[in-house]
């Protein structure tokens, strides 16, 4: 990080409690624009939340670059992903015999643990728009060699107050758990916010947090959110005061700060260099799996150019 980055980063914690990090855009490929908010060069985590791409909302028709998502084959290890859609349909498989349709409302939780292999893509039938999450959780040390396993839920618990909805997708709030297995003290909660209204949210004070709009404008402690930026609180804060202009949608997540090093390349979450050379051997030589029923190739892993540290 540069001294220019810290004193940006410095400047945002003093003026508001919170730090401003950017997302950037990246192509996920045939037009799939994905704003990658984690890692981020200024915060590689939120707690075990150590990935983070919001997609759309993308109109999906036959147009040449809107054909939607359409990511083949590739392995995971070390990590949990997690998808969320406000909008629209993925079409999930796995090495596991997995095969689901998830829409909006409904939780995908893939447990990568020792190995993996899923495909994502838009369904044949679907509806014209596409908007969505997906993060990735760092497994903790002691969880990350277990069997891979994926969980689809159709229903979570949601909270109801004067015109807000929160849905409840990963960890507890307000004493319910999300059905979700997950293998730290976490929280994901989507907020659907009723327009003209502020509200506080409890926030668990020895966790850090953060917050994305996703549609709409709200702003908090009189900071306008911006779309394509990520807000992030320490620990220390008990409440988060949130203002709604409009109807707004936003993603609040966050946990007990971690403090293993990691290290993520490619789609692999590791704690050694050597880790990573195995898990993309392993990936070229086929030992991971396969997904079956793809109508495409499964994708190819970079080049290993340096050596890598977890940090
Ligand atoms: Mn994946």
């Amino acid at each position: 990080m540069s001294d220019i980055n810290n004193e940006t980063a410095n400047h945002n914690q003093a003026d508001a409690g919170f730090e401003i990090l950017t997302a950037l855009e990246r192509d996920l490929g045939g037009g799939m624009i994905v704003r990658r908010a984690l890692p981020n060069k200024q915060r590689r985590r939120v707690s075990a939340w150590c990935f983070f791409d919001h997609f759309g909302p993308v109109p999906i028709d036959r147009t040449p670059g809107q054909a939607g998502m359409r990511v083949g084959p590739h392995p995971h290890i070390g990590l949990q992903t997690v998808t969320w859609l406000l909008a629209g349909e993925v079409e999930h498989k796995d090495s596991l015999g997995s095969h689901c349709i998830i829409r909006p409302g409904q939780l995908n939780l893939m447990t990568a643990g020792r190995g993996i292999v899923h495909s994502e893509e838009t369904p044949v039938e679907h509806t014209p728009l596409l908007h969505g999450l997906q993060f990735w959780i760092a497994l903790p040390d002691a969880e990350r060699h277990r069997d891979p396993a994926f969980e689809h839920h159709e229903t979570l618990p949601t909270f109801t107050e004067q015109g807000d909805v929160f849905t409840l997708v990963i960890g507890n709030y307000r004493d319910q758990q999300s059905p979700a297995t997950v293998f730290g003290d976490l929280l994901g909660l989507d907020l659907d916010l009723a327009p003209a209204r502020e509200r506080a949210l409890s926030l668990e004070p020895q966790h850090e947090h953060a917050i994305m709009l996703l549609q709409g404008s709200a702003s908090i402690d009189g900071t306008a959110l911006d779309i394509g930026k990520l807000y992030f609180f320490g620990t220390g804060r008990d409440r988060l005061l949130i203002r709604s202009d409009t109807q707004a949608r936003a993603f609040l997540f966050g946990g007990e700060p971690m403090s293993e090093q990691l290290i993520l390349w490619w789609n692999f979450v590791a704690r050694s260099h050597e880790e990573i050379e195995t898990a993309r051997a392993d990936w070229i030589a086929d030992r991971f799996g396969s997904v079956d029923n793809y109508d495409g190739d499964r994708l190819i892993v970079p080049p290993l150019t340096q050596r890598l540290k977890a940090s």
